[in-house]
């Protein structure tokens, strides 16, 4: 049946072996240059008389013979940047794959592989052998774009993620930059030309060094949730995963940038734990429910019936909070559920509460009731007006 196939193709179109054992190339899992070999030979023994047709492999109707070029192809590939794994992609012109797809629907060869693939194979095992990277299909450094008829090749640099905790010790920094609400970034008199609503923010005092240090073209910060403008965030940090884009360099001293940016942010932000993770760790971070304690001052002293009160109703108790009217102008307006697993008061502080609750509980609301919008709340209990005036996440952990 291959043989029969091929003798046709061959009478009427020259091919090299490559493009001849692609054509069948789901078949088995030998190269193509062979099977293409074999497939010749033997046609060349069983058909003498027409040995001078089937033995043309000059000119290849198909891929022009590409294969024999592969080395000047590539031999002007030689990154500038960091990189140890890389993947290969080839932009082959639409005429090239139009020619294939006639060849398979003639024939009716529905085990052919197409030559992207094959290009792309050898030419990323001749690329690694010369620059010793590993040559793999994901979770590569780079992707090798290839135009193989022109000679001419681009790259593509995946980016870093980096995980690591934020601590923020100064109230008024946002997590991550705020374009100006009036002029979107542009500069106008309201920002002061900064384009921004706040000068700061923990993702730029967090990133410049990292920039700097990896040449990188941009970044991205991705937090496992964010606290309020005028929220601290102790204890051990909130997680986050910092992605930087277009890195030329790759292999950085994390220990030594986490020291560095501690040093230039000392008594504002502090970052700890970093490590190199992989992109799916974005959505996770994003994605895990996770559990808070916060430390809340109130404006008003609560009495020793009222703490009593407090403990005992809020102790696993589902709370039912609508979106709050403070920020009701940029987020959906929901119902959520989330669960208030203990409060505890203090015995010193009389308007200080320790809450530990799921994530995503808005904490100011759950004091002040927010016009009834979150249901229960402390103030409801209590049948008083009750102000949050002071908030500090002190804990962060995954739900367990
Ligand atoms: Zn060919
Ligand atoms: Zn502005």
């Amino acid at each position: 049946m291959i043989l029969k196939t091929s003798k046709e193709i061959l009478i009427e179109n020259i091919l090299c072996n490559h493009c001849l054992g692609r054509q069948f190339g789901k078949i088995s899992t030998s190269t193509n240059e062979r099977r293409g070999k074999v497939i010749r030979n033997l046609l060349i023994n069983l058909y003498p008389e027409l040995s001078s047709i089937l033995n043309q492999e000059r000119s290849c109707f198909l891929c022009n013979n590409i294969f024999d070029k592969t080395d000047e192809i590539i031999k002007n590939i030689s990154p500038n940047f960091e990189f140890n794994s890389f993947h290969v992609g080839t932009k082959v012109p639409e005429e090239i794959m139009k020619k294939e797809e006639i060849l398979k629907e003639k024939y009716g060869l529905q085990y052919q592989e197409s030559i992207k693939q094959e290009l792309n194979r050898e030419l990323g095992k001749k690329i690694g052998l010369n620059t010793k990277k590993e040559f793999k299909r994901e979770k590569e450094d780079a992707t090798i774009i290839i135009h193989p008829y022109e000679f001419k090749t681009e790259y593509i640099i995946n980016p870093l993620f980096i995980y690591g905790r934020y601590n923020k010790f100064v109230r008024g920094i946002p997590q991550t930059k705020w374009l100006c609400r009036r002029c979107k970034g542009k500069g106008c008199s309201k920002c002061n030309q900064t384009g921004k609503m706040y000068e700061e923010s923990i993702q730029e005092l967090i990133t410049e060094l990292f920039l700097n240090e990896t040449k990188g073209t941009d970044s991205a910060f991705h937090g496992a949730g964010r606290e309020d403008i005028d929220v601290l965030m102790l204890g051990k940090g909130r997680p986050f995963v910092l992605e930087i884009k277009s890195p030329q360099v790759r292999y950085i001293d994390l220990q030594k940038l986490e020291l560095e940016v501690n040093k230039t942010n000392k008594g504002k932000i502090r970052i700890s734990e970093l490590c190199y993770v992989e992109k799916d760790i974005v959505e996770k971070i994003k994605n895990t429910p996770m559990r808070k304690t916060y430390l809340a001052e109130i404006d008003i002293s609560l009495n020793e019936d009222e703490k009593e009160k407090i403990e005992e109703f809020f102790s696993n108790r589902d709370i039912y909070q609508e979106t709050p009217n403070r920020v009701i102008h940029r987020r959906v307006d929901k119902t959520r559920i989330r669960k208030v697993y203990k409060v505890l008061t203090s015995k010193e502080n009389c308007s200080s509460l320790e809450i530990y609750c799921d994530g995503g509980l808005y904490i100011k609301e759950l004091i002040s009731g927010d016009e009834a919008r979150t249901n229960p709340s402390i103030a409801e209990l209590l049948g008083k007006n009750i102000k949050c005036v002071l908030l500090n996440v002190i804990s962060i952990e995954e739900k367990v």
